[in-house]
């Protein structure tokens, strides 16, 4: 995900556009550029490959001005991560371009310009979007008509800002598919991807809807293309507890946010249990009719998310009795699904945004499901917008690459939902009033949890030189042991695989050796012999083994085992106490030093 922010202004926008680009480095990204209008109405154009503090150096030694300018940070898709290929992609000196996303249909269109004579510079699919609209506009003589023309050519997603040389006091911005905020100032006016990025210059933002052009000026700001609501009326202002963008006395952010864990589960669960009942209201006026009539749950989600997905099958299918089916959303919505009746369709996503499960929400509309549930951290986002019940996870913004807290606020929400929707199908006073106790000590088992840590950051070390791992679960812990895998590769860069620990035997045993560290979430519950058994098979092979476990549980049979003791959880809550992975490196950059596991 990369990461735009435009500026129009009456001072230099430079440092505004530096700071804001810095403010999105935790959507990753691979180089970084920007354009600036200057005094003699030339496009100043400054980029770099690596990160933002490339770019700044850059500009430090340049020292450009402008009151009017736009901002990039790239994630490649179409082309290596070159200087040529960062954006702001420029067009006869005139049109000055960056973009989020893919443009399906650019070979097509980089033929159809190259015969009009337009040259290219880049391997990008976003050159031609530049090119097409400085055509557009000549042809037209105005700004927003040409940029609009251009839309309509496009296959593909996007959100864009760009600026025209003849029109030098305007920014455009669209989006399709990609997110897109205005920022409103006094006398100054901005677009960003996420408002993190203009904090430090407004609290007063206006999300643009799918399909939606914003043409905006220092003073004026204009919508077109979307509801015929004024301006004024759509701002939203955020408070300050929303600017999360500080990482205070923590290393790194993924770090501030594992230890902000029992604050954001505290919050979440805030006004959504009583002493001893789930409060079901709190999923929306609608939720108690939907609720009742379900028949089955389909849960559709991505990455981190679709784990979180598989751990709400457990708890859906243990508390209802309903069917739960969780399917990643990126196969789910290529293909042909046969919807069982009265099926609730639910989506997992901390942004909201994720576009492949946006894309499946939208899909589920035409094809009869009962009704539409996201699970969401952004409460503005197109999922929450476009779903018929949302509930929030109240993780406040993750700045992190790798999901933490708003993967176990999002467990908490589910674990939740199961036990709302438990309430219509057979969930039993006294279980609910056990699940819900054990909900309210949650926060506090959090954080004896993260007294671990210097036993975690031991562990982590032995894992530095290693280049493959195993991670093992049964039962509910399974996605969490298949979660701690995807943290280990996305975060340190070493291969892991999460399996259930029962399968170990039909294949991956062969794997295991001295060089094979194996991770094994253990908890006591109606599972842990059988895991036990499976933790035999690795230490005949003479794998090294890694073992999450509980008081209850002995492991001192076991030979080259090292062990952590968790603090006593209710079986059913004990996988929001989940295993995480850490590393000092830059999550974007990812050169991996020391890697550090942490609970
Ligand atoms: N597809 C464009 C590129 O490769 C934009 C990628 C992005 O979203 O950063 O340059």
């Amino acid at each position: 995900m990369c990461g735009i922010v435009g500026a129009a202004a009456e001072r230099n926008v430079v440092g505004i556009l530096l700071e804001g680009l810095q403010r999105l480095e935790y959507r990753g990204y691979d180089s970084a550029g920007l354009t600036v209008m200057n005094a003699d109405q030339h496009i100043k154009r400054y980029r770099a490959v690596g990160k933002v503090q490339a770019l700044k150096d850059t500009c430090h030694a340049a020292a450009p001005v402008g009151t009017i300018g736009i901002a990039h940070t790239r994630w490649a898709t179409h082309g290596k991560p070159t200087q040529n290929n960062a954006h702001p992609h420029l067009s006869c000196e005139a049109v000055s371009l960056v973009h989020n996303g893919i443009i399906e249909n650019h070979e097509a269109l980089r033929q159809e310009l190259t015969e009009q004579g337009y040259h290219f510079e880049s391997e990008t699919d976003t050159e031609v979007m530049a090119h097409l609209i400085h055509h557009l506009v000549a042809a037209c003589g105005d700004f927003r008509q040409g940029v609009s023309e251009a839309l309509t050519r496009l296959e593909g997603a996007y959100a864009i800002a760009v600026q025209h040389r003849d029109f030098p006091d305007r920014l455009i911005g669209a989006r399709q598919g990609s997110p897109l905020v205005v920022g409103l100032g006094i006398g100054e006016n901005f677009i960003a991807s996420d408002p993190q990025a203009l904090r430090p210059v407004t609290d007063r933002f206006i999300y643009l809807e799918e399909g939606e052009l914003v043409e905006l000026t220092r003073s004026e700001v204009s919508i077109f293309g979307g509801r015929e609501t004024s301006v004024a009326s759509r701002a939203v202002t955020l408070d300050s507890r929303d600017d999360a963008a500080d990482k205070g006395a923590f290393r790194h952010f993924m770090l501030k946010e594992i230890y902000e864990q029992p604050k954001a589960i505290r919050n979440t669960l805030q006004g959504r249990i009583g002493k001893t009942t789930i409060l079901s209201q709190a999923f929306g006026v609608e939720a108690g009719l939907l609720f009742e009539q379900a028949e089955s749950v389909q849960i559709v989600a991505c990455g981190t998310s679709y784990y979180s997905g598989l751990v709400a099958r457990y708890w859906v299918e243990a508390l209802t009795g309903l069917t739960c089916q969780v399917e990643i959303a990126s196969e789910w919505r290529y293909r042909t699904v046969a919807v069982a009746p009265n099926t609730l369709f639910m989506t997992l996503s901390q942004s909201g945004e994720t576009a492949d499960t946006l894309a499946a929400l939208r899909q589920s509309k035409s094809l009869g499901y009962l009704g539409s549930l996201c699970i969401c951290n952004v409460p503005n986002s197109s999922l929450v917008r476009e779903s018929d019940l949302s509930l929030m996870t109240e993780a406040g913004t993750e700045i992190g690459v790798a999901s933490t807290k708003a993967f176990t606020t999002q467990l908490a929400d589910l674990l939740m939902f199961a036990m709302a929707l438990g309430k219509y199908h057979g969930l039993t006073p006294e279980l609910e009033s056990e699940l819900v106790q054990a909900l309210h000590d949650l926060p506090m088992r959090l954080e004896e949890t993260l007294e671990i840590n210097e036993q975690v950051k031991a562990w982590a070390e032995q894992f530095t030189n290693k280049d493959h791992a195993l991670f093992l679960g049964r039962g509910l812990h399974y996605p969490i042991a298949m979660e701690g895998a995807l943290k280990l590769k996305e975060i340190s860069y070493i291969h892991a695989e999460g399996y259930p620990a029962g399968e170990l035997k039909h294949g991956p045993l062969a794997l295991v050796d001295e060089q094979m560290p194996v991770v094994c979430v253990a908890p006591t519950d109606e599972l842990l012999e059988k895991v036990k058994s499976n933790l035999q098979e690795v230490a005949a092979r003479g794998g090294a083994l890694y073992v999450f476990t509980d008081h209850q549980a002995d492991f001192s049979d076991f030979s080259d085992t090292q062990v952590i003791i968790l603090p006593p959880l209710h079986p059913m809550v004990a996988p929001i106490a989940i295993l995480f992975c850490r590393c000092n490196c830059s999550p974007t950059m990812g050169k991996r030093s020391d890697v550090l596991l942490e609970i």
